[in-house]
């Protein structure tokens, strides 16, 4: 297997810069995912690993070595795309024993190695049909078949359960799961589908306009955003971000947002924290998300009164819009706790869910 290394990549398209400074190291066995908006960049990067697209500067190395200018089939990486690109005229069997023919293998070894593959998938009772008599879930798995048999040094997913609908994504991304914990196998994925990469990375690289705005592990990503691009690309229902001013007055640190007359009762330290991080003229936005903004039916010290605008009920928890100022802060709350559009409750912050970002840079000021 292998480590993979970008080091100060860019790539143009004409004078259309698509990748930017890209430093990135994926260890071996790792399984990173590239997540971010259509046309940032994923596609590009990993085809640039592939070597199915030129650098314009820059290195990428595999297992050390320097391998930008080897042709794809050199660099011993598969690439699975999201169109099955399967051969319709050959059998499930011919389609996964085509690389190991293609490098000479004996009929006996390829006969095992497809079978071994074939297994592992749980494939093996169709190997006689042809992909035409399959289902998408199906073909995918054929195609990632044929992308393991050679066991390469790393294999390259495009979406590759982009075009299947919902249910069969979910039980495909448990099978990929199962599947990179069995052969650790360096895996670089690119989706667009933040919960499949929640669920698949051991890191995730958020991109944006081909910069590289984040790397860390899903949990990492999500609790400490590092910029307001991250915080509100990542998660469902999204953060909530509003313009916020801090104050202390009477002993008392607040945040009030959105111009609300109220504030947000606020640790102390958090301000001194914030003052260290920010400069006095810096406009501030508060992030937090709707688990964080904790809502109660009675009055109490720290709470502001607040009105629920919106009751969305999604069957084990409810997402309740409050309003406060100007804006709306979205709260995640047990089913039926807000009873009706109109109520009015009590909302407070759980600070230790909260953020600040400056809002002109978008840089998380913690
Ligand atoms: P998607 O999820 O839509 O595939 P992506 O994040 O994978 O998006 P890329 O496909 O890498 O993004 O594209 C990055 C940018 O490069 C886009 O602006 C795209 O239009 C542009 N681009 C990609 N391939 C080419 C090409 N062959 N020629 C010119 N521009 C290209």
């Amino acid at each position: 297997m292998a480590e993979i290394v970008l080091h100060d990549v860019q790539k143009y398209f004409g004078s259309v810069h698509v990748i930017r400074d890209m430093n990135l190291t994926i260890a071996d066995r790792e399984f990173v995912v590239l997540l971010g908006p259509s046309g940032c960049g994923k596609t590009t990067t990993l085809r640039a690993i592939a070597g199915l697209e030129d650098i314009s500067s820059g290195e990428i190395r595999i297992d050390g070595k320097p391998v930008q200018d080897l042709e794809a089939s050199n660099r011993d990486i598969a690439f699975v795309f999201q169109l099955y690109a399967l051969y319709p005229h050959l059998t499930v069997f011919e389609n996964i024993a085509f690389p190991l023919r293609a490098a000479g293998e004996s009929r006996a070894d390829v006969d095992r190695q497809v079978g071994e593959v074939a297994r592992a998938l749980d494939i093996t009772h169709f190997l006689k049909k042809r992909p035409s008599a399959l289902s998408g879930g199906d073909m995918q798995r054929v195609a990632i078949g044929r992308a393991l048999v050679r066991r390469p040094k790393a294999i390259l997913m495009d979406e590759p359960i982009g075009a299947l609908d919902a249910k069969l994504r979910e039980d495909m991304r448990t099978e990929l799961k199962r599947l990179h914990i069995e052969n650790k196998a360096t895996s670089v994925y690119v989706t667009h589908d933040q919960v499949e990469a929640m669920s698949l990375a051991d890191r995730i690289v958020v991109m944006s306009e081909g910069i590289l705005q984040q790397v860390g592990t899903p949990l990492d990503v999500y609790r400490n955003p590092a910029n307001l691009f991250v915080a509100q690309f990542i998660g469902s229902p999204v953060m909530n971000i509003a313009p916020a001013a801090v104050a202390t007055e009477g002993g008392r640190t607040t945040v009030r947002l959105g111009g609300a007359p109220q504030g947000f009762a606020l640790p102390p330290e958090l301000e001194k924290r914030l003052g260290a991080a920010a400069g006095r003229d810096t406009e501030l936005s508060l992030g937090v998300r709707p688990e964080g903004v904790i809502v109660a039916h009675e009055a109490s010290d720290g709470f502001v009164p607040v009105e629920a605008r919106l009751i969305e009920p999604l069957g084990s928890y409810d997402i309740v819009d409050l309003k406060v100022g100007e804006g709306t802060l979205r709260a995640r709350t047990r089913s039926g706790f807000v009873e009706r559009p109109g109520d009015i409750v009590f909302a407070s912050l759980d600070t230790s869910q909260t953020h600040f970002f400056d809002t002109r840079s978008g840089r998380s000021l913690g």
